[in-house]
């Protein structure tokens, strides 16, 4: 039986995990949970999961639900996420909070020698040499949940990383892969939600859009697998069903498919290096699909995935830089402020406005959040 922590357990991702709990009560239990301002969703899932420890965003939530359930202990905030994420009993922690309040944390729950199942993107493109460096000191996992990095890491069992030749990471391309950079100028937010392949949260289906969404993930990828920029290549594939693939030096390529369904690399981050049916899953039938493709990144056409490589590949602060402006842009355009195309032009202003710190701290890298968001909006 693992004892199992979820950050952000009202989101896509968190409430597939706590299908996947609830699909196997002898294997897993949830035993805290935390969940932002949705709280008539936390409190179906309390009732449902009775975990031990429940954190809420703010202290008024956590007095509500403290009166309707007394046998469970209740806090809130950004100290609560950590408490979350530290829980005594806990083995894993599944993190699938949105945005960079996920990095504090998951630092804390390595120190604590906890594994790490990582759904949330901001944790490892911001600080990625902290996370890596935390985790490899306290001989802690870091399991991915993103169905890329999970095709990547599943492709790499039994596998050295020194015949690695390379990782190929797919996108679908998102909501607009069929149109120009002129059709884009006018697109809407009801459009840009309209993701053709995953159902997924508000702000990673913007990313998906504009691209950053794989850009992100080529910064997660280079920290999680040690791997050069000049190493990770992105390649369209409008299917979705080959969730990325590694290239070894005798070209050889090994890859994961599935139809597209994120509770599978989500079970998988619980049950490694096991296996438990997934019986709701729909199974592959090639014969059906009949035909994949697959096409060149043009990077012209998404310039977020360029910032995302050269923000990587200058390292230090710039990836921080990258990810609060887009996280304060992408807000924007939700909230209907700006328009699609100029979400890139923010971030690409707060890139240009940022003076680097190589190597920064905890602390540094928080500032340089708090800061980037302060001048993007600024610019509104
Ligand atoms: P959602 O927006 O669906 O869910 C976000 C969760 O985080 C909710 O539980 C929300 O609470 C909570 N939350 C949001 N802001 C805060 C905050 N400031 N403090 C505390 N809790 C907060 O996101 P997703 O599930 O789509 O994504 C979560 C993470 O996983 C992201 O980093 C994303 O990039 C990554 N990811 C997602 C994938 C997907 O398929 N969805 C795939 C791969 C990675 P509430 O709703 O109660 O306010
Ligand atoms: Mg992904």
């Amino acid at each position: 039986m693992k004892h199992i922590s979820l950050m952000g357990a009202t989101g896509s991702i968190g409430t597939q995990t706590l299908d996947i709990i609830k699909g196997h009560p002898e294997d897993f239990k949830l035993a805290a949970m935390s969940a932002g301002r949705n709280i008539d969703l936390a409190r179906k899932m309390i009732r449902d999961f009775k975990p031990e420890l429940v954190s809420v965003s703010e202290k008024k939530f956590a007095d509500t639900l403290k009166a309707e359930f007394p046998g469970i202990t209740f806090t809130y905030g950004h100290n609560g996420l950590i408490e979350v994420a530290v829980y005594p009993k806990s083995d894993i922690l599944v993190n699938a909070v949105l945005g960079s309040v996920g990095l504090d944390p998951t630092l804390q729950a390595i120190e604590e020698k906890k594994t790490i199942a990582i759904a949330n993107k901001e944790t490892l493109v911001t600080a990625g040499h902290l996370v890596m460096e935390a985790a490899k000191r306290n001989g802690v996992q870091l399991l991915p949940v993103d169905s890329e990095h999970s095709a990547i890491f599943q492709s790499l069992q039994g596998e050295k990383e020194k015949n690695i030749e390379r990782l190929i990471l797919t996108a679908s391309g998102g909501s607009f892969r069929d149109r120009t950079r002129k059709e884009l100028e006018n697109v809407t937010v009801e459009e840009a939600l309209n993701h053709p392949n995953w159902s997924m949260g508000a702000k990673i289906t913007i990313d998906s859009a504009t691209m950053m969404n794989k850009g992100l993930e080529v910064i997660e990828a280079h920290w999680l697998f040690s791997m050069e920029y000049s190493k990770i290549d992105v390649l369209l594939h409008k299917e979705s069903i080959i969730h990325s693939m590694v290239e070894f030096h005798d070209s050889s390529v090994i890859a994961q498919l599935g139809t597209p369904d994120m509770r599978v690399p989500i079970q998988y981050a619980l049950t490694y290096p096991d296996r438990l049916p997934l019986p709701s899953a729909t199974r592959l039938n090639l014969a059906e699909i009949g035909k994949l493709h697959f096409a060149e990144m043009d990077f012209g056409r998404f310039r977020c995935l360029q910032f995302a490589y050269e923000a990587g590949k200058a390292g230090g602060t710039m990836p921080a830089v990258l990810n609060a402006a887009n996280e304060a842009a992408v807000a924007a355009f939700l909230d209907g402020k700006i328009t699609f195309l100029q979400i890139e032009d923010f971030i690409e202003r707060a890139l240009n406005n940022h003076d680097k710190i190589s190597n920064p701290s905890l602390a540094q890298i928080q500032e340089t959040d708090l800061e980037t968001r302060k001048y993007v909006n600024s610019l509104l």
